[in-house]
């Protein structure tokens, strides 16, 4: 078993179907999880699976980081990772966890692709729990992208007097920047981990 990150290579779509934490971008496949890899040869499927099943808890006004999977018109879906507490792995539940357009940001958002993409990691809060659907926001000044891919050549993108460039192409690029871009750890539930204090899930 391979230990992958978010943002991660993994394969071809032409080889492999993109299954659970994971997506596809341009004909790539991307780990959209913190997990080990499984290659599914039978299935054709690779999947990424996180060891520990502890059930994260839901509360309104939880923040959370996660990865964008899917961008639509009018909404974004985020696949969220597990958090790491001490020394235990809080995972998602399998709901839908969703941010509508009307919550990317303060203002109008004329188009969705420009606020997020595939592969995107994201701070989200949550502000509605139903059953099937989780409603994320991203309108505070500290949520939204913390860390985002150049959608050319999946280089790491770096923030640059508000403008995220590409240092390996040179493409420039927008999105809905949390205050926290680039300042959050390569792994990200090393951030929620050892800490005695604070806001969001577990007090
Ligand atoms: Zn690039």
């Amino acid at each position: 078993m391979e230990p992958v990150v978010p943002g991660e290579f993994i394969g071809y779509e032409e080889e492999f179907i993109p299954g659970f934490g994971t997506y596809s971008d341009s004909g790539n496949v991307y780990s959209s999880n913190i997990g080990e890899l499984e290659k599914d040869l039978h299935k054709r499927e690779v999947r990424v699976k996180v060891k520990t099943r502890i059930p994260l808890f839901y509360k309104r006004g939880m923040t959370a980081y996660g990865t964008i999977a899917q961008v639509s018109d009018n909404f974004a879906i985020v696949d969220i990772l597990p958090r790491k507490i001490d020394q235990f792995y809080y995972v998602p539940r399998p709901v839908t966890h969703v941010i509508p357009i009307s919550e990317v940001k303060r203002g109008f958002v004329k188009n969705m692709r420009d606020e997020f993409r595939t592969g995107d990691i994201v701070k989200v809060k949550i502000i509605e729990i139903t059953q099937f659907t989780v409603t994320l926001t991203t309108r505070a000044s500290d949520l939204g992208v913390v860390k985002a891919f150049c959608t050319q050549c999946r280089h790491p993108l770096v923030l640059k007097k508000g403008v995220l460039v590409c240092e390996n192409c040179g493409n420039l690029e927008r999105r809905k920047i949390s205050i926290e871009y680039g300042k959050v750890g390569g792994i990200l539930y090393e951030a929620e981990s050892g800490r005695g204090k604070g806001k969001g899930a577990h007090n």
